[in-house]
């Protein structure tokens, strides 16, 4: 396998007036092509802070950061945009849609301002809501709009889909839905996908996971046989 993202050295270091917390700590790890990483750890452990970094909305204090041949250190801003906007699908806790436009509205929106999108249709049919396509957020359960996020993330084929806790405000049962449709688009489309989550029974449908503690790698993990969404134990 092939890396599409690496980080080498790559510290963070917060500084709110006079207090400074490190919030990572010298990280290094890469990203192969294709594979369903979990991050795994505890509420501020530095997770979210390394997903930022990885998608670009965030820089780090020291360290580097690699998609495929390209430093992002290197990139000026119009270069970062162009990367978040062609590479990186995001998918958050909550689901930043816009309450006043449909399911497929939603996701036409980034499909208008990519390269080489599928059609918003097809993104909510993989994602198992074709039948939803013309309800508002307002008309479908957290589980349902999380899953137009994720159609919303995954329409322009990005190489990397970074998840940040998607199932931190669903409960198990829509959780599941939800991580089923990440497996799937990770599995079809290949995206390089990084998921983040603090419950550990999550970490069984990944390829790998990463155990993050206190701004650093503590250990990483192979998962020889990934189990299907359905089949963990909660
Ligand atoms: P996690 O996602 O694992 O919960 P975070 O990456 O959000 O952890 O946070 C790591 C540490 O950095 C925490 O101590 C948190 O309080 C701190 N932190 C995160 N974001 C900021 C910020 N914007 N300003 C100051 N401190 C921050
Ligand atoms: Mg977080």
């Amino acid at each position: 396998m092939q890396p599409i993202m690496q980080a080498h050295a790559v510290t963070k270091v917060y500084k709110t007036g006079a207090v400074e917390v490190q919030a990572l700590r010298g990280i290094d790890m890469s990203l192969n092509a294709g594979e369903l990483v979990v991050l795994l750890g505890a509420s501020g452990s530095g997770k979210s802070t390394l997903l930022n970094i990885l998608g670009a909305l965030d820089t780090p204090t020291s360290g580097a950061v690699q998609f495929k041949d390209h430093e992002l250190g290197a990139m000026s801003e119009a270069q970062l945009t162009n990367f978040r906007r062609e590479h990186v699908g995001f998918v958050f806790q909550f689901y930043n849609l816009v309450p006043a436009l449909t399911a497929r509205e939603n996701v036409a929106l980034v499909t208008e301002i990519a390269q080489n999108p599928m059609r918003p249709e097809e993104a909510l049919e993989r994602v198992g809501l074709g039948h939803r396509m013309h309800h508002f957020p307002a008309e479908l359960s957290g589980g349902e709009q999380q899953r137009v996020a994720i159609a919303r993330a995954i329409a322009k084929r990005p190489e990397l889909l970074l998840c940040d806790e998607p199932t931190g405000a669903l409960d198990s049962a829509t959780g599941v839905t939800v991580l089923e449709a990440l497996v799937e688009v990770n599995r079809d489309l290949g995206a390089a996908t990084v998921l983040i989550t603090h419950n550990a029974a999550i970490r069984q449908i990944a390829h790998r996971v990463i155990h993050m503690a206190d701004g650093q790698i503590a250990r990483e993990e192979v998962i020889a046989n990934p189990v299907p969404p359905s089949e963990v134990s909660w």
